[in-house]
């Protein structure tokens, strides 16, 4: 593939993903589009078969973690992305079958050179790339309005946090524009002055025969700006990393490894565009007596030692809840390893009913008796000699 085939392709429109995605999101996007697309499942589809082939050709460049980079290099250094409708200039852009030769030459600048009108401004479109603008890696931020990247972070909450719901403030980092001097990474009552290099353009020429090729200034790194006096806080970036507090709602009935999203509360976006969204994956401590139910997460389950007497003669016993003791009472009679409901004291959500507590009585087998204790023990095993509790098994 060439880099003209890089430059004209939307990898990331082909699985409708946008060039933020995870690995993850690509992945998925790929396989459902693949299954859709199949030839197999699309015998004699001619569009179907070559929207396959191209879907196929995005995921191979976008899968692999280097060549993604590259391609999203090339795409910004190129045009950002998106320059609607293909490449301005020319004879409609290049000619076929590579870069422009012959008496026409090809400067990058011209592609650049109408900033003030709707294209993306030089130092938005190269800052991006070069400026280290934080966040992932090298995404290529050029476009205009680019929705900020959504970002991950992680929450620990104890058993009771998780089944009662709470509010938790947490403290996150991430990048974001540098408030102390609103992003134009100089130092607050200084302004960044232009460069002498490429006057303020970004980018030089370098020729090189029939070719005329530009590339980022070395001197500003391509934002067209020199920094006299950087902002202490950002380093001149524009960029720096912020740390906020934010109250995470925790839903009642939450489990581990499930995540809360906040809508908006990611990256902010480029250019207007909306913030990203935060993601908090919830870490719950396990309780020392107390665990949730597998076939109803609602239900907590606990299980409870009582002595063989109390299930023979049956008897009233305290049980822990979450919050508080509550009395059951046993039948005569109750086998060990019965579970007993204890209506309504699961997770309580704000809709529907709430969860129960499930019982399970266990004997607990003293580990001494006293020669009274086994005298009458002796005594009643004399007693219910008639009773053979493995009859139905032998
Ligand atoms: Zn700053
Ligand atoms: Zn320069």
């Amino acid at each position: 593939m060439t880099q003209r085939d890089w430059i004209e392709k939307d990898f990331y429109r082909e699985l409708g993903v946008d060039s933020g995605a995870s690995q993850d999101e690509i992945k998925k996007a790929y396989r459902k589009l693949a299954r859709e697309l199949h030839p197999d499942a699309n015998p004699g589809d001619a569009q179907a078969e070559a929207r396959f082939k191209s879907v196929s050709e995005a995921y191979g460049v976008l899968s692999d973690e280097k060549k993604r980079r590259e391609y999203d290099e090339t795409r910004a250094m190129f045009a950002g992305g998106g320059f609607p409708g293909g490449f301005p200039g020319g004879a409609g852009g290049f000619p076929s079958g590579g870069f422009p030769g012959g008496g026409q030459t090809f400067d990058m600048s011209d592609l650049f050179g109408n900033t003030g009108g709707a294209g993306p401004g030089l130092g938005d479109l190269l800052g991006g790339i070069f400026g280290g603008a934080g966040g992932r890696g090298t995404r290529a931020s050029a476009s205009r309005g680019q929705r900020g990247a959504d970002v991950e972070s992680e929450l620990r909450i104890d058993f009771t946090q998780a089944v009662q719901g709470a509010e938790v403030p947490i403290r996150l980092s991430a990048p974001g524009r540098c408030q102390t001097c609103a992003g134009s990474g100089a130092r607050p009552g200084t302004t960044p002055r232009q460069c002498p290099t490429c006057a303020g353009r970004g980018l030089v020429s370098r020729n090189e025969g029939a070719f005329a090729f530009s590339e980022p200034c070395p001197d500003c790194r391509g934002t067209g700006r020199i920094i006299d006096d950087p902002c202490p806080e950002c380093g001149g970036d524009g960029v720096s990393t912020r740390t906020r507090s934010l109250t995470i709602r925790v839903p009642a009935g939450v489990d581990d490894g499930q995540k809360i999203k906040l809508a908006g509360q990611g990256e902010p976006g480029r250019g207007g565009a909306p913030a990203g969204d935060l993601y908090v994956k919830v870490h719950v401590t396990p309780h020392r007596v107390f665990g949730r139910s597998k076939d109803n997460p609602d239900d907590l389950v606990v299980t409870v030692p009582v002595t063989y007497p109390e299930l023979v003669l049956g008897s009233t016993i305290d049980v822990p809840t979450l919050d508080g003791r509550v009395t059951l009472r046993i039948p005569a009679g109750t086998q060990s390893g019965r579970t007993f409901r204890v209506r309504g004291r699961g997770v309580q959500k704000r809709t529907g009913t709430p969860g129960n507590l499930l019982v399970t009585v266990n004997v607990a087998v003293p580990q001494r008796l006293d020669d009274a204790a086994q005298k009458a023990l002796h005594e009643f095993a004399e007693a219910t000699k008639g009773f053979d509790p493995r009859a139905d098994v032998l």
